[in-house]
């Protein structure tokens, strides 16, 4: 870990007129200066002036983990606030110091309680709010080499529990007791947490967010199970397959899977640099929609894929943001028909020199399981 996010972050505020950044516990925070810091009432920030250095604003409780964590090493400032101060009041006056007046411009990490910004705004009077998005996502939607191979070897552990489905997902077994298992797997197999497990099973595969339910797994069933879980880095994985379980899929089910599996193969192929977010989403939504299922395809293509699991660039119809090499996100149409079954594949791809690289192996066809 180097001061060199925050510093570029203060060139970006500079660039778009933002005075004064202020980021609370969050993958903002841990992207910028590595402190993994636990969410709470009590105020813990980071701030970035457009002038001057940065600091952190802690509760003094906290003061040692600061200095144990990554950000100990950066040669912050960390201004360690008591009980009874106004943690508010002592970080709107460190920024006006460095800035030489109040800062007007103050611009939030997107996911920071409201508590937080609005406490930020109070200490300030007459300053504005706005989200700090431009600023981290600029810096944040291009991986480096290394954030890419934390991505890789958080696939690779999401590979290896879509690889194992068999030991689990079995004709009268609830997705709940399916889940569980998974849950576990995903432990097992390098993450230390697991973000969501998606096991829907016959109607249910229909609802793409669907979690777990206690619906008993039938002969023949179509199931969806989308896993997603964190690296001791913090980086996240996400991959779907669909598999049917004791016994053959229906022959129109096979007819219009094959289309979402040409459709995924479309918009993978289409990933290199310079085409835009929307023309990946165009690409997986033509071919569905040339087949005559468009209807059926009910969420954007994809989403960037970093520290969060979902964060930019978006893969969907009005994001026109060209593609750079280090961009990560998944591509994930689906096919959903309500009150029958559901279909999703999905796979994290990085943009890379001169095409795409995909970060998911497992098989992408309809994956049959004995009973
Ligand atoms: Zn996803
Ligand atoms: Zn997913």
């Amino acid at each position: 870990m180097t001061i060199d996010r925050v510093h570029a972050a203060r060139e970006i505020a500079g660039e778009l007129g933002l005075d004064l950044l202020v980021f609370t516990p969050g993958s903002d925070l841990r992207y910028l200066v590595g402190y993994n810091a636990h969410p709470l009432e009590r105020l813990t920030a980071l701030a970035v002036p457009a002038r001057g250095e940065a600091f952190l604003v802690v509760p003094r409780l906290e003061a040692p983990m600061v200095s144990a964590s990554p950000a100990g090493g950066l040669g912050l400032d960390v201004l360690a606030w008591d009980e009874t101060d106004d943690p508010f009041a002592l970080l709107a006056a460190a920024a006006g110091a460095r800035l030489g007046g109040a800062p007007s411009r103050v611009g939030v990490g997107a996911r920071s309680w409201a508590e937080h910004a609005l406490g930020v705004q109070r200490a300030v009077p007459g300053s504005a709010l706005e989200l700090a998005t431009p600023v981290v996502d600029r810096l944040r939607m291009v991986k480096s080499a290394a954030e890419i191979e934390e991505l890789t070897i958080a696939g690779a552990a999401i590979d290896r529990v879509h690889a194992r489905m068999g030991e689990w997902l079995r004709v009268g077994r609830t997705e709940a007791q399916v889940g569980a298992d998974i849950a576990a797997a995903i432990l097992e197999e390098g993450h230390v947490s697991v973000d969501f497990v998606i096991v829907g099973s016959g109607p249910n595969g229909a609802s793409p967010h669907h979690e777990l339910s206690d619906r008993t797994i039938g002969a023949g069933d179509v199931v969806v199970v989308d896993l997603g879980g964190g690296t001791p880095t913090g980086y996240r994985s996400d991959c779907t397959r669909t598999y049917v379980v004791g016994g053959a899929a229906a022959p129109d089910v096979t007819e219009w899977y094959g289309v979402l599996q040409a459709a995924q193969r479309a918009a993978t192929d289409a990933v290199r640099p310079g085409v835009t977010a929307e023309s990946i989403d165009a690409a997986a939504r033509t071919v569905i929609a040339d087949a005559g299922w468009g209807e059926h395809f009910i969420h954007r293509t994809g989403h960037g894929i970093g520290l969060d699991t979902h964060e930019a660039p978006y893969v969907v119809e009005g994001n026109d943001i060209p593609l750079v090499p280090g961009m990560a996100f998944s591509v994930e149409p689906g096919i959903y028909l309500a009150g029958r079954c559901g279909a999703r594949i999905e796979d994290i791809v990085v943009c890379t020199e001169d095409g795409v690289r995909v970060l998911n192996h497992g098989p992408r066809e309809l994956v049959e399981l004995p009973g």
